[in-house]
């Protein structure tokens, strides 16, 4: 079973290598849009094949649900992704690295569900990412620091203000690309986690310094991929893939993904 690897932050492809060479190049028609192109490699170290989609700023941003259903459509069951993130906690800074473990919904004009037409969709946020996949990044990744992650929209950046508020509701870093895609997944029954960056310091804040810091960082994170993908080549444990177990029983959702809309 692949795993899809979301890369919402800029990657050279030449770093990516680490992760098997490319043996696949595919775009998905979904009801939301197409997604991709998307590579899929195939990682000997990790016993594993990976679909990879660059996914920040446009075009390659696309509708969050065509991402999550694009997945879903491969064949994927967990979804990882690795995103710049905006320090907000002042004890971090450029080139720390995050494994968001709550989070708050801050975006106002994004899909909240792929069932608003049959009132499915009440699943428990508890908890918020992929308890395996998290446990992946925590064993071989251990400088990831646990975060609250806030999802917000972009282009802009946030406000000196909008930062102090953000962090007195408990938000340690403020990101564009985990939300609503880690809900939604849950909906398709998706594992979804995420492991983050540091790359800039939030608004009431002096500006970062330490550009070297992001890339030894981002290279750190790297080399650790293939052995989080290894630590996930078992059956998954955590639930994710039944979360709709319920909703099915009582007739709510047929048995064929593709008809829950
Ligand atoms: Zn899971």
């Amino acid at each position: 079973m692949p795993h899809l690897l979301i890369l919402a932050m800029p990657v050279p492809p030449m770093a990516l290598e680490v992760l098997g060479a490319i043996v696949e190049e595919r775009v998905v028609d979904t009801p939301y849009g197409v997604v991709g192109p998307l590579a899929r490699r195939s990682c000997s170290t990790c016993d594993a094949d990976l679909w990879i989609l660059p996914y920040f700023g446009s075009p390659t941003r696309t509708d969050p649900r065509a991402t999550i259903w694009a997945a879903k459509d491969l064949g994927v069951q967990r979804v990882l992704a690795m995103e710049s993130m905006v320090g907000l906690d002042h004890a971090l800074t450029r080139g720390d690295i995050v494994l968001p473990t709550d989070y708050i919904d801050w975006t106002k004009h994004q899909p909240t569900t792929f069932f608003e037409r049959i009132g499915a969709g009440y699943i428990s946020q508890k908890p918020p990412f992929c308890p395996d996949i998290s446990a992946a990044i925590r064993a071989n990744l251990n400088v990831a620091r646990p975060v609250v992650y806030l999802g917000d929209e972009g282009p802009r950046h946030e406000t000196a203000a909008e930062a102090r508020m953000f962090l007195k509701w408990g938000a340690q870093v403020r990101g564009l690309n985990l939300v609503p895609e880690t809900y939604l997944a849950k909906e398709l029954e998706l594992c979804f986690a995420a492991v983050g960056i540091v790359t800039a310091h939030g608004a009431d804040r002096e500006r970062a310094h330490g550009k070297g810091a992001v890339r030894i960082a981002t290279r750190q994170v790297l080399d650790a991929l293939p052995h989080i993908f290894a630590h996930l080549s078992a059956p998954p444990t955590c639930g994710c893939n039944h979360l709709q177990d319920g909703a099915r029983r009582r007739g709510v959702l047929s048995e064929n993904w593709k008809d829950w809309q």
